[in-house]
């Protein structure tokens, strides 16, 4: 079986051809470690997660390159704005070295609790300057570049086919991406490759260079990186939806320059995560994080598992009572996923024919361009399923969560210690709500101590009321 995709290049839904049998080199871009990641910025993570773990399911071998922008680069997409490393160092009163492993360390984190498996390769822009600069003196040499005001810039003249990612005009390109006017472009989409010259007298990161003392402009680390450790052709590489008109416009520019050829040939974009009150703003400070959503009471795979029930290529709206409703869908999967491992008998064996029918369907919805929500309902057909038995249903559910890891089958320990029924639990928590609202602290203290008693602990927040096993 072969896994579809949609290739945000060619508009298409196309089926993927490795450009070596059996073998996939993927890229993706990975997070700007100045602040904490978003749960926007882990939904993007997340599909990525999904994407290598379902071409991993129907048998291909997934190389995959992300990096890690720890060198300062400008706020907005454009060469303008803050320098966001800098911003976060006089923030936190800390240099920008420590900044960057902090947030790299807890973007690592993040990763781990919601079942992000770690890329095959994961690197630094700061330490592949050297393979920069390489590339740089690669573009100089074949002519894409020109010396202004001290900084090199990419001149995007000799590539007629830039706007083609973006399938902008250039006027939309130049309408949508640029704010400052940078009088020493000849082009207003050209981009700086090096700076020398930075607009920032205390900038800390910089690195000896042909062209002086500066650092690398943002998008030649993709570009550098993923050919150091992919090579100069890969099958997919992935990003955000806002990725698409400057940041990989760019990086598809300056590779196609630098080696004369075809760079990736399949690229995604996962769409946006939008809150149901607004925009989520890093510079504003007002952004849902992991350990946020930990605090309030959530599993941090209640959250994999929303994203997981709707599509990648759609906006996904965020708002708590989605979340809940993903949590308690969840936690009803689990408890009936508790009951079939309870009833499993020693005796039964497995159907090679019954399991295969399932993990076809599934495979068949997770190669449809990544429709996990479809998925999903394969797993929950498993569950329900009368010609399979116990044994034969648990092999599937850890079959299907090498790809959904949601830790399915880890249930036991994590809510043995709970001694109630979920629904009664439901209905008790329903309850204290009303007391509440009717002021009866008492009734309300009651329930509590109920379910405490129980090994159920409540969590109240402005959204309403979560519970959670007591560990
Ligand atoms: P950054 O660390 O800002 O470079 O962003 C990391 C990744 O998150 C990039 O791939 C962005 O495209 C992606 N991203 C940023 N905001 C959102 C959002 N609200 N929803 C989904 N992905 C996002
Ligand atoms: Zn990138």
């Amino acid at each position: 079986m072969n896994i579809k995709i949609y290739n945000s290049f060619s508009r298409k839904k196309e089926e993927v051809i490795p450009i070596e049998e059996g073998k996939i080199k993927l890229y993706t871009c990975g997070p700007t470690v100045y602040n904490f990641a978003h749960i926007g910025n882990l939904r993007t993570y997340i599909f990525e997660d999904v994407l290598k773990k379902s071409m991993e399911y129907i048998g291909l071998k997934v190389k995959h390159v992300m990096n890690i922008t720890d060198v300062g680069h400008l706020e907005s997409d454009s060469d303008t704005g803050e320098d966001k490393m800098a911003l976060g160092a006089s923030r936190e009163k800390k240099t920008v070295w420590e900044i960057a492993r902090f947030y790299e360390d807890e973007f690592l984190k993040d990763c781990q609790l919601l079942n992000i498996t770690k890329p095959t390769v994961i690197c630094r822009a700061t330490e592949h300057i050297g393979d920069m600069i390489n590339f740089i003196k690669k573009l100089e040499e074949r002519g894409f570049t020109y010396i202004a005001n001290g900084n090199v810039y990419f001149s995007i003249e000799k590539y007629p086919e830039y706007s083609k990612l973006a399938n902008l005009s250039m006027e939309e390109l130049e309408a949508g991406g640029r704010v400052e006017v940078d009088p020493f472009k000849k082009n207003p989409l050209d981009f700086v490759l090096w700076f020398t010259n930075s607009k920032f007298s205390n900038q800390i990161m910089q690195w000896e260079s042909p062209w002086g003392t500066g650092f690398p402009g943002w998008h030649i680390e993709c570009s550098a990186m993923s050919m150091k450790y992919l090579g100069e052709r890969i099958d997919i590489h992935c990003g955000g939806i806002d990725h698409i008109p400057v940041h990989h416009t760019n990086e598809i520019a300056q590779s196609e320059c630098a080696t004369g050829h075809k760079w990736v040939n399949y690229w995604m974009h996962g769409e946006f995560l939008v809150m149901d009150n607004g925009k989520m703003s890093k510079s504003s400070g007002d952004f849902l994080t992991i350990s946020k959503l930990i605090e309030k009471g959530y599993d941090p795979l209640d959250y994999r598992f929303f994203n997981l029930q709707s599509r990648y290529r759609k906006q996904l709206v965020f708002s708590f009572e989605s979340l809940i409703d993903s949590q308690k869908s969840l936690k009803k999967l689990k408890s009936k996923i508790k009951n079939i491992i309870k009833n499993k008998k020693i005796e039964e064996t497995i159907g090679e024919r019954k399991i295969e029918k399932y993990q076809t369907s599934f495979a068949a919805h997770i190669s449809d361009d990544l429709n996990t929500a479809n998925a999903l309902t394969v797993l929950s057909e498993v569950i329900k399923s009368d010609e399979l038995n116990n044994a034969e249903k648990m092999y599937l559910i850890e079959d299907f969560d090498k790809v959904l890891s949601l830790n399915l089958t880890t249930i036991e320990e994590v809510d043995s210690n709970v001694d109630m029924d979920e629904e009664y639990i439901e209905l008790l928590i329903l309850e204290r709500n009303r007391a509440r609202m009717e002021k009866n602290w008492a009734r309300a203290d009651e329930i509590r101590k109920i379910l405490l008693e129980r090994n159920v602990e409540l969590f109240d927040s402005k959204e309403g009321t979560t519970w959670k096993p007591k560990l």
